[in-house]
């Protein structure tokens, strides 16, 4: 039953669900209009079901970005539900199938809600999010990660660090949906730079504790983030230190502490 006992000012509601190895599969409905969007596509048949679990239709894919975990189930849902397919602008000519290409700055009008859309090209050259600002919810594909960000594939430090700083700049309690559950081995990482940061310590251990109840670790926020994602504190007099870089200007640091993450 579509709209009961809700109003026009509810929030975005977020369906998440494991999928793949390692990935989320999110569903968002507006529940004032019953519109429903897939962010990216890594499994079809997963996407498809939980669609059907809850009598939804799909009207929207919100892809971050080109890989095959992301962009993968795209066709077959386009095929089999007409929907119609959301991203960069940037990176029409790799997104199967897609109608509407944006770019920094841009809204994308989701019944009631609104989602602008940020470049954070690195992980690709070409990879967007998507910030509902009202609902405080970002949707960051393969760019961050709780306690990590994503391997530079396509950009350059700069870029990746330059567009981490968007991230940063969201209000501190904003929820940040990552594409993956890579969080245990983060922190794990993330301890080896920066094992006197107490914040990073209870949050490790927290995360042990999530995991071994086999529950998600993600969304994080970006308050956490700021205090816990060496990726993110590449400015920070610690981390300089503890990398031998003290002084050093931050993509630099950046650059490093994501050579050792590759070799971890
Ligand atoms: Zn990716
Ligand atoms: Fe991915």
């Amino acid at each position: 039953m579509m709209g009961t006992g809700r109003n026009a000012s509810a929030a975005l509601e977020v369906h998440q669900f494991p999928c793949l190895e390692d990935n989320y599969g999110y569903l968002l409905r507006d529940a004032a209009t019953g519109l429903t969007a897939a962010v990216d596509t890594p499994d079809a048949a997963a996407i498809l079901r939980e669609l059907d679990r809850h009598g939804w239709r799909l009207d929207f894919i919100l892809n971050t970005h080109h890989h095959g975990d992301h962009a993968g189930g795209n066709l077959e849902l386009k095929a089999r539900t007409g929907c119609r397919i959301i991203g960069a602008r940037a990176d029409a000519a790799r997104i199967p199938g897609l109608d509407v290409g944006l770019g920094e700055g841009e809204v994308f009008e989701f019944g009631t809600r609104r989602a602008r859309v940020l470049e954070t090209p690195g992980h690709t050259v070409g990879h967007i999010v998507y910030v509902f600002d009202a609902d405080g919810a970002a949707f960051v594909g393969d760019t961050l990660f709780a306690m990590g960000c994503g391997r530079l594939f396509e950009g350059t430090p700069a870029q990746m660090w330059d567009s981490l700083g968007k991230l940063l700049a969201l209000p501190d309690d904003t929820r940040l949906y990552c594409a993956h559950e890579y969080t245990q081995k983060n922190a794990r990482f993330a301890l080896t730079l920066e094992p006197a940061n107490a914040d990073l310590v209870a949050r490790a251990a927290a995360v042990d504790r999530l995991r071994a109840q086999g529950l998600p670790t993600v969304p994080t926020t970006v308050g956490e983030e700021r205090r816990t994602n060496p990726f993110l504190r590449a400015d920070s007099a610690a981390l300089q230190a503890s990398l031998g870089l003290a002084g050093t200007d931050p993509v630099t640091v950046f650059a490093e502490a994501r050579r050792r993450r590759n070799a971890f």
